[in-house]
């Protein structure tokens, strides 16, 4: 599920203005090494999405989740839990908030950004 962070930052390319997410160590297009950090907007459309049915350990008292693929307004993707399994359609609008997805093995909460469906 890749790294747990509490927003989905892109990535700005000083010199070129190009947008990466997730980030690069250099920009794809100029080579550059230098970025201004974005918030992503809130809202993005569901592009794909699948049903987990043996989440791993943390998950304790839930026995499946949604996991999707988004995309906002200019193109760039991003995969992250969604909140609710049921009710799903590709193209349907989703909220990103921060929220509480599950605990660690020792109890601690796991908080990360996952996606809402707006109805
Ligand atoms: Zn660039």
């Amino acid at each position: 599920m890749g790294e747990i962070t509490e927003k989905i930052i892109w990535h700005k390319c000083k010199k070129c203005g190009k947008l990466q997410y997730p980030e690069h160590l250099r920009c794809l297009t100029c080579k550059n090494k230098e970025f201004e950090e974005i918030e992503a907007p809130s809202e993005a459309i569901l592009l794909t999405y699948t049903i987990l049915t043996a989440p791993p350990k943390e998950y304790r008292n839930k026995e499946s989740y949604a996991l999707g693929i988004v995309e906002f307004p200019n193109g760039i993707r991003a995969l992250g839990q969604i909140t609710s399994e049921k009710n799903l359609k590709i193209g349907m609008k989703l909220k990103t908030e921060y929220a509480e997805i599950c605990a660690d093995l020792d109890g601690k909460a796991v908080r990360t950004f996952v996606f809402k469906p707006i109805s």
